[in-house]
C-alpha cells in the first residue's frame, strides 16, 4: 500500500490503531472487548475490520496524537475532538466500539463509534463530521475490500449495517459493504456502478428496511444498467439477527433466492390488495400492469403476465391489452 501524505488521513490511520491497540490490549479496552465477544467478533473479524475501543477517559488520543506530533489546527480538522468554549480539545468519541470508516484507496478518513449499553437517550451510532476526506454521502462501508472480493463473488450484497457486512464475511461473503443506515444515496449508486451491475440489496426485514429496499431499487433503476436482486428477511431480522437465529446455510439460501425487482414490486403490491374482493383485485392488477410496463424487455414482460395471469386465473392476452395503456411513458 502506497504511503499517504494527506494529513487528515494520517491522524485517522494513526487513531484507528490506537483504538485498535486499546481493544485488543489494554485493561481500558476491556469492556469494549466484552461487547465484541457478546456480538460474535472474533479475534479474525476485530482484525480484519480494525475494530476499536474508544475509551472512556476523554483525552487518551488527543495524548497520544499530540506526542506524535500533530497540530492542533490538524486535529481539529480530523473530526476526532470536539471543542469547548474556551478551546480546550477533547475527543469525540468515547466508550464506544469504533469501526473506522475507509475511502476506496482503503485508508481510514472516518469513525463510527456503537454505544455498548442500552442506554436509549444516547445515539446507538455516532459519526465522524463531514471533513476534507469524508463525506457520509460518498462513503460506504468496506467498499475497497468488496471491491476485490466481487472478482470471485461477481456480484456485491448492499446492508444497512456494519453488524450484517460483519455477519455476512463471517459466513464467507466479502462482498458485503454497508449504506450505514437506509438512506442510499446517487453517489453511492454510481460508485456500485463502477464496480459491479449486479447488485443484491438486503436491508432490514423490518418496516424502514423493506420500504428502503423499495426506494433503493427504484433509484439503481432510474441510474440504471443493473442487474438486482433483493432479499427481504423473515420475522423482520436483519441479516446479523437472521444468521445468529437460522445460521449461515439458511442466510446462503435467502441470498440465493434474491427477487428480481419485478418480483420484489408485485409481491408488495399484492400485500396492499385484499384479493379475494373483485374490485381490489383488478385494482392489483391495474398496479401490475403499470410496473410490468417499466420492463423494456418484452420476454421479461411476458414471463410476469404469464405468471400473472395463471396466478389470478385471468387471461395473459386481456392483461397484455392493458398493459399497452401503460407502455413505457419515459421521458
Ligand atoms: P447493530 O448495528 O448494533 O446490530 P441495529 O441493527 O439495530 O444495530 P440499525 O438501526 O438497523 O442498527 O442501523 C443500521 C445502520 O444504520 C448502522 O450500522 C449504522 O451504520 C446506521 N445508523 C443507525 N443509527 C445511526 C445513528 N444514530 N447515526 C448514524 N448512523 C446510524
Ligand atoms: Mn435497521
Ligand atoms: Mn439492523
Ligand atoms: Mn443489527
Amino acid at each position: 500500500k502506497p504511503k499517504f501524505s494527506n494529513v487528515l488521513i494520517k491522524i485517522n490511520e494513526e487513531a484507528a490503531d490506537f483504538y485498535h491497540r486499546v481493544l485488543v490490549s489494554t485493561n481500558a479496552g476491556k469492556p469494549g472487548y466484552n461487547y465484541a465477544k457478546k456480538r460474535g467478533l472474533n479475534h479474525d473479524i476485530i482484525s480484519h475490520f480494525r475494530i476499536g475501543y474508544a475509551p472512556k477517559q476523554n483525552n487518551l488520543l488527543l495524548t497520544y496524537l499530540r506526542e506524535k506530533d500533530f497540530k492542533d489546527e490538524d486535529l481539529v480538522k480530523s473530526g476526532l475532538f470536539v471543542q469547548s468554549q474556551n478551546g480546550e480539545l477533547f475527543d469525540r468519541f468515547r466508550e464506544r466500539l469504533m469501526f473506522p470508516l475507509s475511502n476506496e484507496g482503503d485508508y481510514v478518513v472516518g469513525f463510527s463509534g456503537r454505544r455498548l449499553s442500552n442506554d436509549k437517550t444516547e445515539a446507538k451510532y455516532i459519526n465522524s463530521p463531514e471533513t476534507e476526506v469524508f463525506t457520509k454521502s460518498k462513503n460506504l462501508f468496506h467498499f475497497a475490500e468488496a471491491k476485490k472480493a466481487v472478482r470471485s463473488e461477481n456480484h456485491l450484497i448492499l446492508y444497512e449495517g456494519y453488524m450484517d457486512v460483519i455477519a455476512a464475511y463471517k459466513a464467507g461473503i466479502k462482498s458485503g459493504i454497508a449504506s450505514m443506515g437506509t438512506s442510499l444515496t446517487d453517489q453511492q449508486v454510481y460508485m456500485l456502478r463502477r464496480i459491479t451491475k449486479n447488485i443484491i440489496i438486503n436491508y432490514d426485514g423490518d418496516d424502514p428496511g423493506v420500504h428502503a429496499e423499495e426506494r433503493a431499487t427504484r433509484m439503481f433503476n432510474q441510474i440504471g444498467g443493473f442487474n438486482l436482486g433483493i432479499v427481504v428477511l423473515p420475522e423482520k431480522l436483519d441479516p446479523d439477527e437472521f444468521v445468529k437465529k437460522y445460521g449461515i446455510e439458511k442466510y446462503k439460501d435467502e441470498v440465493k433466492g434474491a427477487l428480481t425487482p419485478t418480483d420484489f414490486f408485485l409481491k408488495r403490491l399484492k400485500q396492499k390488495y385484499n384479493l379475494a374482493n373483485d374490485r381490489e383485485k383488478l385494482a392489483y392488477l391495474d398496479d401490475a400492469m403499470k410496473e410490468i410496463a417499466q420492463l423494456s424487455n418484452p420476454v421479461e414482460q411476458d414471463l410476469y403476465l404469464n405468471k400473472i395471469a395463471k396466478e389470478q386465473g385471468v387471461e395473459q392476452d386481456s392483461l397484455k391489452v392493458n398493459l399497452t395503456k401503460y407502455r413505457r411513458q419515459q421521458n
